[in-house]
């Protein structure tokens, strides 16, 4: 079968899937509320559910996946779903993102399913920041959970950090320290608008070239390096050989050459991170419909898409949240962490 292409000409590559919505932490980017409304548990896909979907993705052109959530350490016996999609010959990139409390125990058991490639989301080396904007404690696990994946995976762990000014902004050229005498690959993403970003303001966000601008103040140049494809971050070379990436979602995004679309944990699939409406594939996999005709319906909707959320925000002129909590409390799915990041 042809692989689809959307109405800009972006072919469907990639897919994140989130494997629950549930969470252990509560970033101040993410989830600051005190409140939130789950996802009914009888809605939450199956294993076996998850990897007939993902059958049906591969079939389309997708050849990279990332399992997300919520935190997906939380869903019970994870490692097992890793093991039927790691069987999808179709899959060259198997990867995740968790905030890495639960790694350190999960690690070996993941990489033995065949988990190819984690990314650790690590926004502070301070414990009373990490209690600050996590509001839980337990800086200590999520280090000891990299030094596990760095165990695992050798030269294939990254860790991401969302920037917030007053917040963590002081301790980019730390974190990027840390990085580099670990090997770990730091990628330095712009607080975004998206949902349940519900503080969010742009005065809190660090653009892109003042993080270029105070990394250089200690490196030589950063040195662009040009194999991007369609992979949100840039990366850069200081003169050391230290590789990073930034990911300028808010202040330059990247949506020309977006191929990724993601699932929710109970079977919808949004074509954008920013998209309000998605499609409810939970229920063409349990009303019987078989894979050749998910796929059909799938494809059908791709060819369709004219998604290019984060360009279209850039266009706002008075920026603030994307949606408000009336909104969100109506329909879940607008969260980043029902959505996955
Ligand atoms: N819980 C896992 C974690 O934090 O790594 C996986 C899910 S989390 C939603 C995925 C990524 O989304 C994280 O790296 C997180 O930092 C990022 N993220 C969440 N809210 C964001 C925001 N408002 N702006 C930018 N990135 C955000
Ligand atoms: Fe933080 Fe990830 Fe949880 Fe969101 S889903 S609150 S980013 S750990
Ligand atoms: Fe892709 Fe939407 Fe993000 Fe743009 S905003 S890069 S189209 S997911």
């Amino acid at each position: 079968m042809t692989a689809p292409l959307d109405t800009l000409g972006r072919p469907l590559g990639n897919l994140r899937i989130s494997v629950t919505d549930r969470c252990n932490l509560r970033c101040a980017y993410c989830m600051p509320e005190e409140e939130y409304r789950w996802l009914p548990k009888e809605h939450l896909l199956r294993f076996e559910e998850i990897a007939r979907l993902a059958r049906v993705f591969a079939s389309l052109g997708v050849t990279k996946v990332r399992l997300t959530g919520g935190e997906p350490l939380l869903r019970h016996e994870l490692h097992e779903l890793v093991r039927q999609l790691a069987a999808i010959e179709a899959f060259d990139d198997l990867a995740l993102t968790t905030n890495g409390l639960l790694l350190a125990e999960q690690a070996d058991a993941l990489a033995d399913s065949g988990l190819k490639r984690i990314t650790v989301s690590l926004d502070t080396l301070r414990a009373d920041t990490f209690e600050a904007l996590t509001r839980r404690s337990g800086l200590e696990r999520v280090l000891a959970g990299i030094d596990a994946a760095s165990r695992r995976w050798p030269g294939r762990v990254k860790l991401d950090t969302v920037v917030m000014r007053g917040t963590n902004d002081g301790e980019v050229l730390a974190l990027l320290d840390f990085a580099r005498e670990r090997g770990l690959e730091l990628r330095l993403i712009e607080y975004m608008d998206v949902g349940g970003a519900t503080k969010w303001n742009p005065q809190a966000v660090v653009p892109r070239e003042e993080l270029l601008a105070l990394i250089e103040t200690r490196h030589a140049r950063a040195e662009p390096l040009p194999d991007r494809e369609r992979a949100p971050a840039e990366r850069f070379r200081l003169a050391d050989g230290t590789v990073f990436g930034i990911i300028a979602s808010t202040t330059a995004p990247f949506c020309g050459a977006c191929d990724r679309a993601r699932l929710t944990a109970d079977g919808t699939w949004y074509l954008c991170l920013y998209a309000r409406i998605g499609l409810d594939l939970r229920e063409l996999v349990r009303g019987g419909k078989s894979e050749a005709e998910i796929a059909a319906r799938v494809r059908d909707v791709w060819t369709r898409r004219a998604d290019r959320g984060a360009e279209v925000r850039l266009e706002e002129l008075a920026r603030g949240p994307l949606v408000g909590l009336e909104t969100l409390r109506r329909d879940p799915h607008l969260e980043m962490h029902t959505r996955g990041g």
